[in-house]
């Protein structure tokens, strides 16, 4: 049976080292024969990136960072002159001022509120219109989400207003580049241990709280995200576009733990 991807090529936004979302989603894609490109954020990503890429066979690296807008476009200066074309697009890029994830979300400063929806947000949108500029025969895009989007998690605070967000440039993307065969998703991710993880207050109490409460009663696999990512990316969802798919062990669709969690 010939591979998935094969014959496709790409771009992946987000990898800082072996524990990213993005790296779990590039190696699902590399079995399947996808061919990919790189960026990392700046001379201190490199020098983990780099052999991540060299293990995959990739030679286009680039370095991005999305509030720096030339940056940005280098990347797909470069993109264009190597490949001319791409047919999928990952972006899995988040920032926000750790101090702020914590504590209440009314006490947001103005500064950390823009700064963390011009990285978390609007970058897929800077980033899509490019990429869909790229994609003449049609493609798939895909960002990454969090259950606190649609429901308050505690410390989550500005990072969950910057996902709604997301969230909703994903629908209005879809229709944008629908009538080119252009695609876009998210999936909204369980609780990974990764940089921007750990980023966030308390993760390892949230991290164990939803391994405990899930449906499935564990915690999200990088091979699971890789899977469901190869899904999204590929013809297999050749129908699907604007969606928010949840990869969370089944944790969003509960409302209270079960009853004998808290008899114990
Ligand atoms: P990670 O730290 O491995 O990846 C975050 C990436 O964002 C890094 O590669 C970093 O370099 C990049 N980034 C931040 N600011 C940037 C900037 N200005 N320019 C360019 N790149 C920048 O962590 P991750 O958990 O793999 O995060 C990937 C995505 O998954 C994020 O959108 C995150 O919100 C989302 N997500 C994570 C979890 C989790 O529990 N870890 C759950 C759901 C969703």
């Amino acid at each position: 049976m010939s591979k998935l991807m094969q014959g496709k090529r790409g771009l992946i936004m987000g990898v800082a080292n072996d524990h990213s979302i993005a790296w779990s989603i590039a190696k699902a894609l590399a079995e399947q024969g996808a061919e990919m490109a790189f960026t990392y954020q700046g001379d201190a990503f490199a020098r983990r990136v780099k052999p991540l890429a060299d293990s995959i066979g990739c030679d286009l690296l680039v370095p991005c960072d999305v509030e720096d807008i030339d940056s940005v476009d280098n990347v797909f200066a470069q993109l264009k002159e190597k490949w001319g074309t791409i047919d999928f697009l990952v972006h899995a890029i988040a920032f926000s001022d750790k101090s702020e994830l914590r504590g209440r979300y009314a006490d947001t400063s103005r500064d950390n509120f823009a700064r963390t929806m011009q990285i978390s947000c609007f970058s897929f949108t800077e980033i899509a219109k490019r990429a869909a500029e790229l994609m003449p025969n049609g493609g798939s895009m895909l960002t990454l989400t969090y259950g606190g989007a649609t429901s308050v998690m505690p410390n989550y605070n500005v990072m969950g207003v910057a996902k709604a967000a997301l969230e909703a440039s994903v629908r209005y993307l879809a229709m944008d580049f629908g009538d080119q065969g252009i695609r876009v998703n998210a999936i909204s991710a369980g609780p990974v241990r990764t940089l921007a993880g750990a980023g966030v207050s308390d993760a390892r109490l949230m991290f164990n709280f939803q391994q405990n409460n899930s449906p499935l009663k564990q915690t999200v696999t990088s091979k699971q995200l890789g899977g469901s990512a190869l899904y999204l990316l590929s013809e297999m969802s050749g129908g699907v576009t604007g969606e928010v798919h949840f990869v969370d062990s089944g944790y969003n669709i509960v409302s209270m733990p079960r009853l004998e969690e808290l008899k114990t």
